[in-house]
C-alpha cells in the first residue's frame, strides 16, 4: 500500500450528469476508465438528463423532499426516481462486478424523506449517493462515502482538512475509488451539499488531495467553448484557457465548470481538461496557470442574469472624502454583498444580485437618500456580459469594438466595468438583450 500521490499519473476523472443519465453512457465511462489506467479516482454526478425534456434526478429528490414537506404523497415523484435507477441497473446486467441492490438503500431514503426529519441537503445528496454504487459496481471499484472524505465545518463550509481524510482513505495505488460528488458531512455526519453543479468542487477536491496530474472533467460538450453553445450554437472549443480566464467565465454564467472548482487545483497548478463524454477522442480544453495568448483578444463571453444597479449621482463626489465608504456602508449594513462597483467623477453604480438584495430595495434607496445625492435611482432586471480574454491588455481598441457591436445590434449599455486585470470588459444590459449582446460580441471578435 503506498500514498496515491506517490503513484506517477493519477487522474481523477469527473462525469457529469448526462455522462451517467442511462446505462448507455454509464458504459461510455466504463469505456473511458478503461483506456487509461491512471483514471484511478471517479467522481460521478447523480443521472441527470437523458433528454431535453428529461428531469435530472437531483431535481426529482428536491421535489420530493418538498412533498414530504407539505405533508403530500410522494407518488409518481418517488417512483420515476427508483424507475429511473432500476432501468440502468437492469441494463448494465452482467456489466456489473458485483451486486448492486440499490433498493433496501431506496427505501431507506424513502422512508427517511417521508418521515420528515431529513434535511434537503440529505435527500438532494442521495442522487449522487445511490449512482455512486452503481458506478463503483461498473468498474469494479471502491465505493468510498463522500460524507466520511469531504468534511464540512459546522457552518456548512468545506473544510480542508478533507484531503488527510481522502489520503488516508484511498492509500491503495492499485485501487480505482468511486467517491460519489456533490455532498459531504460535518464531523457528526450531517450532510451538506455545495451548490448546484458542486460535483465539480468534488473533483478538484479529490484532485488536489491525491496529487492528481490532470483533472479531468468528463461533460456534454467538447471542451470550454467561446460562448454557451445554447445561445451560440457555432461557438468554438478553446483549446486552453488559464484559471483567471475560467474562474471569469463560469462565474458570470458558463455553467460548463462550477465556479468554486477552480481554486483547489489551482493552489496546486494541476490543469484541468474538459472532455467530452459522448466523443472522448476530442481533446477538450485544458485550463492552466498561464499560456500565450499569441494574437487572440478575445477568450470567451458569457452573461448572467438577475441583477439591479444602484446608480447614485453627486457633483463633485470625487472631492468627498469617505463618500464612496458610506454608499457601501448601506449595503454591509443591511448585510448585502455587491458585485461590481464601477466609478465616474461624479458617479457610481453598485451592482447586487437579486439573490442578495431580496425584497430591500425601497430599505436601501431610503438609506442611500440620507447621503444626500443629487440623484439616486436602481435599475431592475438587469443581465451582466463578460468579455474576458488574457490578450485583451495588450490590444487597443477592444472596447470600442465591442460598444459599436453593441450599439450596432441596438442593445442599450446601462453599466460599463473595465475589471482592473484588463482581461475582462463587463456591460450591464436588459435581461430580455441578453442574448442579443453575447451573439453581437461573439460575432465580433470570433467570427460568425
Ligand atoms: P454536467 O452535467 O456534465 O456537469 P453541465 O450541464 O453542468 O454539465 O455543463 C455543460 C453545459 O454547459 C453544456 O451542455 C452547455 O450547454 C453549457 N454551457 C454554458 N456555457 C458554456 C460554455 N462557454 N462552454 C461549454 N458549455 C457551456
Ligand atoms: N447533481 C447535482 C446537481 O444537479 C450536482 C452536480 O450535478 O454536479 O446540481
Ligand atoms: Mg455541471
Amino acid at each position: 500500500m503506498s500514498n496515491p500521490s506517490s503513484q506517477p499519473g493519477v487522474r481523477v476523472a469527473k462525469f457529469g450528469g448526462t455522462s451517467v443519465a442511462t446505462a448507455e453512457q454509464q458504459l461510455k465511462v466504463k469505456n473511458i476508465i478503461n483506456l487509461d489506467e491512471s483514471r484511478r479516482f471517479i467522481i460521478p454526478s447523480a443521472p441527470g438528463k437523458a433528454f431535453s425534456d428529461d428531469i435530472k434526478i437531483t431535481d426529482l429528490l428536491y421535489l420530493a423532499h418538498d412533498l414530504a414537506h407539505n405533508h403530500q404523497k410522494l407518488g409518481d415523484v418517488w417512483k420515476t426516481i427508483c424507475k429511473r435507477f432500476q432501468d440502468i441497473i437492469d441494463e448494465l446486467d452482467n456489466e456489473l462486478q458485483y451486486p448492486c441492490d440499490l433498493q433496501i438503500h431506496l427505501d431507506e431514503v424513502r422512508d427517511t424523506i417521508r418521515s420528515g426529519k431529513s434535511t434537503t441537503a440529505y435527500v438532494a445528496s442521495r442522487g449522487e449517493a445511490l449512482n455512486g454504487y452503481i458506478i463503483a459496481s461498473l468498474l469494479n471499484a471502491e465505493y468510498v462515502d463522500a460524507a466520511d472524505v469531504i468534511r464540512f465545518d459546522s457552518k456548512g463550509c468545506f473544510d480542508p482538512c478533507s484531503y488527510e481524510l481522502i489520503r488516508n482513505r484511498c492509500n491503495d495505488s492499485e485501487k480505482k475509488y468511486v467517491i460519489p460528488g456533490f455532498y459531504g458531512a460535518d464531523v457528526t455526519g450531517t450532510i451538506y451539499t455545495f451548490s448546484r453543479g458542486g460535483s465539480d468542487v468534488t473533483g478538484a477536491i479529490v484532485a488536489h488531495a491525491v496529487d492528481a496530474d490532470v483533472y479531468e472533467n468528463w461533460t456534454d460538450v467538447s471542451g470550454f467553448l467561446t460562448t454557451d453553445p445554447r445561445i451560440v450554437p457555432h461557438a468554438r472549443s478553446i483549446t486552453e484557457i488559464t484559471y483567471r480566464e475560467l474562474r471569469e467565465l463560469s462565474y458570470m454564467g458558463a455553467s460548463v465548470l462550477h465556479e468554486e472548482a477552480v481554486f483547489p487545483v489551482r493552489d496546486k497548478s494541476i490543469p484541468i481538461n474538459i472532455r467530452n463524454t459522448n466523443k472522448p477522442e476530442d481533446p477538450g480544453t485544458i485550463i492552466v496557470e498561464d499560456r500565450d495568448a499569441g494574437d487572440q483578444i478575445v477568450t470567451g463571453i458569457a452573461g448572467k442574469k438577475g441583477f439591479n444597479i444602484f446608480y447614485i449621482e453627486k457633483a463633485l463626489m470625487n472631492n468627498e472624502i469617505g463618500f464612496g465608504r458610506r454608499v457601501l456602508d448601506v449595503f454591509e449594513r443591511h448585510g448585502i454583498s455587491f458585485e461590481h462597483m464601477p466609478s465616474g467623477i461624479d458617479t457610481l453604480s453598485v451592482v447586487i444580485s437579486d439573490e442578495a438584495l431580496g425584497n430591500r430595495e425601497d430599505q436601501i434607496l431610503d438609506d442611500l437618500k440620507l447621503l444626500h445625492p443629487d440623484q439616486v435611482s436602481v435599475y431592475k432586471g438587469m443581465a451582466l456580459i463578460a468579455t474576458v480574454g488574457k490578450g485583451m491588455n495588450r490590444a487597443v481598441g477592444t472596447a470600442a469594438k465591442l460598444f459599436s457591436a453593441l450599439s450596432l445590434s441596438e442593445v442599450n449599455i446601462r453599466m460599463i466595468d473595465q475589471g482592473s486585470s484588463e482581461q475582462n470588459i463587463i456591460v450591464g444590459v436588459e435581461e430580455k438583450d441578453t442574448e442579443a449582446a453575447i451573439c453581437a460580441i461573439h460575432d465580433a471578435f470570433m467570427g460568425t
